[in-house]
């Protein structure tokens, strides 16, 4: 399995969690049909995307990337010793998978630069934050946390009517810290990073692309959570805020990219996770590299 891909003048590295099954395909995707799902079962687990009980297998990782002036860190994954009990596997974990993970990309916390997340939902903050003598606390201490404005409004006028837990322990503590960055979607980081507004999954959701002068890599979040999508890019899934947004801005992201260079790396599709656009048929299909 690749962790480490090289392009451009960039180094990306997979920092992966948990890859596991998730959810039943015909629930996680409600615009999905027996049929559907029956004439796409055996691509889709040879991919490993599928289990035999027809249940998506799901993987959660962030990225870190390296550029010739700083180390990124995409979407920080589940965290520890955080209360989700809808969620047994994530349920107040403590193991260290995802920090021997930072250690075999040859990244300390210390080393983080920038922690940017393409939304706010609780696998994409967090490791935002770790407890320490019972407050949570920035993971990457030298760290700017940059998140799109758009969605920390969203969040916040939620967390504002009812307490959204993973708001409240892995983004706000960052925000106290006085850490963070909200910004507009024509923020960029030097000549590397950009932002992609993607919205639909959230309200502000965002893709990042990097490289210098051209898209080298594009991370894709939550847009896309199966390669089924790509096949089909009008299947949005059952937590997208937005599901006709949602396939809009999929399948215009997948035309944007379709038969070029960069390098997609997806939030959630099974190991490898990351290929390049190609068109199949009226749809796409993410092929791996
Ligand atoms: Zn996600």
């Amino acid at each position: 399995m690749s962790l480490k891909y090289t392009v451009g003048d960039l180094t990306i590295h997979r920092v992966i969690e948990q890859e596991a099954p998730f959810f039943p395909a015909l629930e996680f995707i409600p615009g999905l049909t027996p049929e559907v799902l029956a004439e796409n079962r055996a691509w889709m687990r040879e991919a490993k995307a599928l289990d035999d009980q027809d249940t998506l297998i799901l993987c959660f990782q962030s990225y870190v990337v390296k550029t010739p002036h700083h180390t990124i860190l995409i979407d920080s994954c589940i965290g520890n010793d955080k209360p989700r009990p809808q969620r047994p596997k994530w349920h107040m974990k403590t193991d260290d998978t995802y920090l021997r993970g930072l250690n075999a990309a040859g990244v300390s916390v210390d080393d983080i630069d920038f922690v940017m997340c393409t939304h706010l939902h609780v696998d994409h903050v967090g490791w935002n934050t770790r407890l320490e003598n019972g407050r949570w606390v920035p993971t990457f201490p030298k760290a700017r946390y940059v998140f799109a404005r758009q969605e920390f409004d969203y969040w916040t006028a939620q967390n504002a009517k009812a307490e959204v837990p993973p708001f409240a322990d892995s983004v706000l503590p960052v925000v106290e810290a006085g850490r963070h960055e909200l910004v507009g979607n024509d923020h960029q980081i030097g000549d590397h990073i950009r932002i992609l507004p993607t919205p639909g999954h959230t309200p502000g959701h965002v893709a990042f692309t990097i490289g210098r002068g051209k898209d080298d890599a594009v991370f894709s979040g939550d847009l896309i959570h199966s390669p089924l999508q790509t096949h089909y890019p009008e299947l949005s899934m059952k937590f997208d805020v937005d599901q006709a947004q949602a396939a809009k801005t999929r399948r215009s992201f997948l035309e944007r990219y379709c038969d070029t260079d960069t390098l997609c790396c997806t939030a959630h599709f099974p190991s490898p996770s990351v290929g390049k656009i190609r068109r199949k048929g009226s749809g796409f299909v993410c092929a791996s590299v």
